[in-house]
């Protein structure tokens, strides 16, 4: 079903609602604010804590009218599946995808259905969709990583498409494809794995030097082998993945005490002032 005009917040705060009150009853009364966020990265959607509030962002194509209900329906239902691993503090995840958690959540609520038809109809839009908004638009942030990119000192993607395969030749595992994210100031992860695709994309700031090689090793190893694990000490524990334990651990520390301060610094450099935004 497509709507006939461009959605507005108020309608997906109710879309929002009624999900609470057909799927997510423990979020009931929770006060959740929904709204539609112009935004030039590739995430569907995000969520965050802020105060006692939740707030539920969406991508500002998806409220073109041409995008399904279902898969609008399936992006809020996939940051409540994220909402529930939130408020629980066992549970929330620093990898908030990792071992299909959030696919489980769904299907345990019976909404595999819209994951499956909005995984269809993204796999055959998104990109496309996303790459007339870029085209139409382009951005001063993206040309100035391409700069970065381009930059003597920064990591080819070609030396790390070649990692990817020696590793997977090395561990045996199926190939992955790799390349550079189009971060925008929000993107504050490592890398994305998309698993339809077999593409890793891997944040731009990695590029740096200052980013060690094993850190980029773990990535390609998570990418490799991604499907397997539910978080990155059991990218440890795997037995195949025995001998770049080590490598793992070390490089899992620096992720989490480096890595933010890293990606900070080179953001910094790349745009000549802090872009880093409140959200
Ligand atoms: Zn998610």
């Amino acid at each position: 079903m497509a709507h006939t005009a461009y959605c507005t917040n108020a309608w997906l705060g109710e879309v929002a609602a009624s999900l609470v009150r057909t799927h997510f009853s423990e979020c009931d009364g929770l006060p959740i604010r929904c709204c539609f966020r112009a935004s030039r990265s590739r995430i569907l959607g995000r969520i965050r804590i802020e105060g006692a509030s939740v707030v539920i962002t969406l991508h500002g194509e998806l409220a073109a009218p041409t995008v399904p209900y279902e898969v609008i329906l399936y992006v809020l239902a996939h940051e409540m599946a994220h909402l529930i691993w939130l408020l629980n503090p066992l549970t929330a995840a620093r990898y908030p995808h990792r071992g299909g958690v959030v696919e489980a959540e769904l299907a345990h609520r019976g909404l595999t259905c819209f994951a499956t038809f909005a995984a269809a109809w993204l796999h055959a839009n998104w990109s496309r969709r996303l790459r007339n908004l870029m085209d139409a638009t382009p951005s001063p942030a993206s040309a100035r990583w391409q700069r970065f990119l381009a930059g003597t000192k920064a990591r080819r993607m070609s030396a790390i498409a070649a990692r990817a395969d020696e590793l997977a030749d090395e561990y045996g595992l199926d190939g992955i494809h790799v390349c550079w994210a189009n971060a925008c100031s929000a993107d504050r992860g490592v890398c994305r794995y998309d698993q339809r695709r077999r593409l890793l994309e891997l944040h731009p700031a990695l590029a740096s030097p200052l980013v060690p090689d094993m850190v980029i090793d773990l990535q390609l190893l998570y990418g490799l082998a991604y499907g397997r694990l539910t978080d990155e000490v059991d990218l440890v524990s795997l037995p195949l993945l025995s001998t770049a334990a080590e490598t793992i651990k070390t490089a899992c520390r620096w992720e989490t005490e480096a890595w933010p301060s890293t990606r900070r610094r080179v953001q910094h450099d790349v745009h000549g002032r802090t872009l880093e935004s409140a959200a």
